[in-house]
C-alpha cells in the first residue's frame, strides 16, 4: 500500500464533485488498497477545507479541539470518516455501472443526513435566504459536510453522469460534464496516457504481425 499526503501537489482531485472526491482518497485495485490518502482524522478535516466544504476558521477551531480530544476518541472519529467514505464509493460506483445503489448505503447514508440536517438552518445573509450550518465546533462537522455534499449529488441531474475510470488498474470517480459525455479516464495526464501507449503499442505489434505474415 502506498501511503500519499494530501498536502503533496500530486494530489488531483479529478471527480469534479466533493463528494467523489473524498471516496477517491483511497485507491483500490482488484479488491486491495493500492493507495491510502487518509492517515488520521485531522486528514479528513484537512480534505474538507481544501475541497471548500468547512471554512478554513471553523477548521482552525475544529483542530484546536482535536488537540484535547484522546486517543480513543481520534480513533472512533477515523473510523466513522472511513465507514462514510465507504458508504459513498459504494453507492457512486454503483451508479457509474449503471445499477441503483445498494439500500442499506442510502440507509447508512441517510443516517448522516437525519444528523445534520439538524444542524443547518435556513438563514438570511445579506438579505437573501440561504442554508447556514450551525455545526461549529462540532467534531464531526467535516464528516455531515460530506454527506450532505453526497446526498446533493445523488439526488441531483448529474448523478448519472458519475463514471468510474475505465483503466483496468484504476477504479476513481468523476462526473463527466464533457458536452457529447465522452470523458473515460480519471485524467488524461494519467490513464488516459497510459491507455493511449497501450494501443498504439498494441497497434504496432499488429503491423509488425501482419508484416511477418505476408
Ligand atoms: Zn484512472
Amino acid at each position: 500500500m502506498h501511503k500519499r499526503d494530501l498536502r503533496d501537489d500530486d494530489w488531483n482531485p479529478v471527480g469534479g464533485d466533493p463528494a467523489l472526491n473524498y471516496g477517491n482518497t483511497v485507491e483500490i485495485d482488484e479488491g486491495v488498497v493500492d493507495v491510502e490518502w487518509l492517515h488520521s482524522y485531522v486528514d479528513v478535516v484537512y480534505f474538507t477545507v481544501s475541497s471548500g466544504l468547512l471554512a478554513p476558521d471553523d477548521a482552525d477551531s475544529l483542530n484546536d479541539a482535536l488537540r484535547f480530544a484522546s486517543g480513543a476518541e481520534h480513533e472512533q472519529l477515523f473510523e466513522q470518516a472511513l465507514h462514510l467514505r465507504h458508504t459513498i464509493r459504494q453507492i457512486f460506483a454503483a451508479h457509474a455501472q449503471g445499477e441503483k445503489p445498494s439500500p442499506l448505503d442510502v440507509v447508512e447514508l441517510g443516517k448522516w443526513l437525519a444528523q445534520a440536517g439538524q444542524l443547518r438552518k435556513l438563514g438570511l445573509k445579506d438579505g437573501d435566504a440561504q442554508w447556514i450550518w450551525r455545526d461549529q465546533g462540532n467534531l464531526l462537522a467535516p464528516l455531515y459536510r460530506i454527506a450532505w455534499a453526497a446526498a446533493e449529488l445523488l439526488t441531483g441531474d448529474h448523478v448519472d453522469q458519475v463514471r468510474q475510470c475505465e483503466a483496468g488498474d484504476c477504479d476513481l470517480l468523476f462526473v463527466d460534464v464533457t458536452r457529447n459525455h465522452s470523458r473515460r479516464w480519471c485524467s488524461m495526464d494519467d490513464c488516459g496516457n497510459r491507455a493511449k501507449a497501450r494501443r498504439h503499442y498494441e497497434r504496432v505489434k499488429k503491423k509488425k504481425q501482419s508484416a511477418g505474415s505476408g
